[in-house]
């Protein structure tokens, strides 16, 4: 095969001269399809007759045999074929046609809701009928509801289908029969004309899977004896094959953007060493060995001509934000402005209070920016960030609303990632690019992502761990217990305070209402403030003004109230050491992420600290499990690994809406173990066959700029 290669600005265009005619790759070149079609085909991302290979089934149904009525199992699909021995309309509750059919094996009645005098008249008893459907438990024994059937002809042998049935997503107007067509088509191409492999053949060798053409074919029309649970789990060698392949695309997808972007400029920073030097002796403490390291690594990239694009991955109170403070102070030392993005109001106000007792004293200033702040201080804040007075903006996504521009954005660091998408932090750096040139940028994350999946997720970033806590902190220590011993922990509370510790008591979490979940907290404050004498007892959640809020969270930052009943708007960054006992309920409705989350509140002074979850019975499995998981331990990791079993790839790295990670057979999880090969795959491609990558990324990922610029 020959390739042209054309290099035009910011894409490659790749074209190929293979076997294949131009005009064959031409949609409206296969039998039957027209203007119309070719508008919900594209609805699909299918643009050309290659993109029908790609499009494939979501699930089989298996129409290659007719099933005995007496194997039928409740549940499952199947063909069945009979004799009618009555129809007849019924009018039990509302109108409808009954068929009953056997086979000397058993019966099972066809139940139609809609049906035509005609349809009705030709369900004669006596004739024969083949049907599929799926299979129900009906009152009067098996059913099948709304059946697909056929009418035999006397000594008829209809055909059963020669292989798997496939059934692709589909779109209105567009039904399973026409796709089914055209992949029909599509595969006869393919047996004529090839596929373009774009995987090196020492890649493939290793591999030890089936061809591109082998696995496209079978996956589209699985024979008869095929195993088809490994079809529906996606674990079939040819499955494998493709989810390979589409995991390179997207891993080649974003190494692309990476490399790209690494091209672009920014300012360099570096020299500042006496600023970055008062700032650590102004410290309460010294910097961990970790910090220092990542707070190195983060110093070099942002020396460089090109944007710094890091990931600082540590867990909850590994000291994140300090190492944020000092990499913004080393850019405002050069005369840049930074940004700090929060996922929540309540952790940009407390990273607005850090950043300003550390940078103030050396006459930096803070500006803080949200959606709630009063119009007129909205103002002030807008035209500081613009005449560059702002020397450090902390805010909430509304720091990159349109209405908000910087002098000299030179820096944007985005905390707790995992809550915003890859889009977002794309946007971020288009509202810093002046002209050429591009802020550097800094992410950080207290969701540990277990390395081959964050290589994947976020193969655009140069990643830092925080891999050790500061120094005297001791384990948290893990309880669970009945809501019914609920009364015991008040007794707790009480006794904990009543030593000079301060304590947290979190409130069910109602992810329907906000209000309810307000309602829900005051409830708990009521009957712990009349239970627990002599204590002064705190309350915050999402519906308070945020004023109210911060005068309680500072009463309880400086020791004033004992105990702080709160939402869950706690769980992200809120930081006060003397805190050592925390109650969590209904903790059974809660994911990992967000229970290690909201332990990482406690655990952050000298005493030993305690973490009680309280749940409600019946426990479902999953439920039972990260209770077990949270008692068993208080890694990150560990914990982030679990979280990505219980809940998938998508969940775990937040990208489920942005549909940044959804693929067509590929599972980050389920075919982990393809990871460490792809990275592999991938450095070869790039460096002896960088002409393959657009066609690979664009079969895989479609022309669109999923990514930002493709
Ligand atoms: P996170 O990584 O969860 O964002 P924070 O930055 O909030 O953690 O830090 C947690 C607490 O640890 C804060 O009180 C912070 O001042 C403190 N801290 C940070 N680094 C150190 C250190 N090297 N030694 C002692 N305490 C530290
Ligand atoms: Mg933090």
């Amino acid at each position: 095969m020959q390739l042209s290669i054309g290099r035009r600005a910011d894409c490659v265009l790749v074209a190929t001269s293979s076997r294949q005619g131009a005009g064959s790759s031409d949609l409206t070149s296969l039998r039957g399809v027209g203007p119309g079609l070719l508008r919900r085909l594209e609805k699909l991302d299918i643009l050309k007759v290659e993109d029908l290979l790609f499009h494939l089934p979501m699930r089989y149904e298996d129409r290659t045999r007719v099933l005995p009525m007496g194997s039928l199992v409740p549940g499952k699909r199947a063909v069945i074929e009979g004799e009618i021995q009555l129809t007849e309309v019924s009018f039990r509750g509302r109108r409808m046609l009954l068929t009953s059919i056997a086979d000397g094996t058993g019966s099972v009645t066809l139940r139609f809701f809609h049906f035509s005098r005609a349809q009705q008249e030709g369900l004669k008893r006596g004739r024969r009928l083949r049907c599929y459907g799926e299979i129900r438990a009906g009152r009067g024994g098996l059913e099948i509801v709304h059946p697909e059937y056929r009418l035999l002809k006397d000594d008829d042998a209809a055909q059963v289908e020669e292989t798997l049935t496939p059934v692709y997503p589909a779109t209105e107007g567009l039904q399973q029969a026409r796709l089914r067509n055209l992949t029909d088509q599509a595969l006869a191409r393919l047996a004529s004309d090839g596929v373009s492999e774009w995987l090196p053949a020492e890649v493939l060798a290793r591999l030890k899977l089936p061809s591109l053409a082998e696995a496209l074919a079978y996956v589209h029309r699985p024979p008869p004896d095929a195993r088809l649970d490994l079809l529906e789990e996606r674990r079939h060698p040819s499955q494998r094959r493709l989810a390979f392949e589409e995991l390179l695309a997207h891993h080649l997808s974003l190494r692309r953007l990476r490399e790209r972007m690494r091209k672009d400029a920014a300012c360099p920073v570096s020299g500042h060493r006496h600023l970055l030097e008062k700032f650590t002796e102004a410290l309460p403490f010294s910097l961990t060995a970790a910090q220092q390291r990542v707070v190195a690594d983060i110093r070099a990239d942002l020396a460089r001509e090109h944007p710094m694009m890091r990931l600082v991955q540590g867990d909850v109170g590994s000291g994140k934000t300090v190492v944020a403070a000092l990499a913004a102070l080393a850019v405002v030392g050069s005369g840049g402005q930074v940004g700090i993005m929060a996922p929540t109001e309540l952790l940009a106000e407390q990273h607005l209070k850090s950043f300003c007792q550390w940078l103030e004293p050396l006459g930096l200033n803070v500006v803080l920016l949200t959606g709630r702040l009063p119009a007129a201080a909205r103002r002030t804040a807008l035209s500081a960030i613009a005449d560059g007075t702002a020397d450090v903006v902390v805010g909430t996504h509304a720091l990159f609303q349109e209405s908000v521009a910087f002098a000299n954005l030179a820096l944007v660091i985005v905390d707790e990632q995992h809550r915003f998408g890859v889009h977002q932090r794309l946007a971020l750096r288009e509202k810093g690019r002046s002209g050429e040139v591009f802020p550097h940028q800094l992410v950080m994350t207290a969701t540990p992502i277990p390395r081959t999946l964050a290589m994947t997720a976020y193969a655009d970033l140069d990643v830092s761990i925080i891999d050790e806590l500061p120094p005297g902190r001791t384990p948290v220590t893990t309880a669970t217990i009945p809501e019914s011993r609920r009364a015991e922990l008040v007794a707790r509370v009480q006794e904990a305070c009543a030593n000079g510790q301060q304590a947290y008591w979190v409130c069910p979490l109602i992810e329907e209402s906000e209000v309810l979940e307000a309602q829900a907290a005051e409830e708990a404050y009521a009957m712990l403030e009349a239970a627990l004498e002599g204590l002064r007892v705190g309350l915050v959640h999402g519906r308070m003004k945020p004023a109210e809020r911060d005068l309680v969270m500072q009463a309880f930052k400086r020791g004033e109230v004992n105990l702080l009943v709160a939402t869950t708007v706690i769980e992200v960054g809120v930081d006060v050491p003397n805190a050592a006992l925390m109650v969590i309920e209904n903790a059974e409705r809660m994911g990992l992420a967000q229970l290690h989350q909201l332990r990482g509140r406690v655990g952050r002074g000298h005493a030993a600290s305690s973490c009680v979850l309280i749940y409600r019975s019946p426990l479902s499995r999953a439920a039972r499990h990260r209770l077990k998981v949270m008692r068993e331990t208080n890694d990150g990791f560990v914990i982030a690994e679990e979280d990505l079993k219980l809940r998938g790839a998508g969940e775990v790295l937040g990208t489920r809406q942005t549909g940044i990670m959804q693929m067509r057979v590929a599972d980050l999880v389920r075919d982990a173990d393809l990871l460490g090969g792809i990275q592999e795959a991938a450095r070869i491609i790039f460096r002896q066959y960088p002409a393959q990558v657009t066609p690979l990324v664009n079969r895989w990922i479609g022309q669109g700029s999923r990514y930002g610029r493709v």
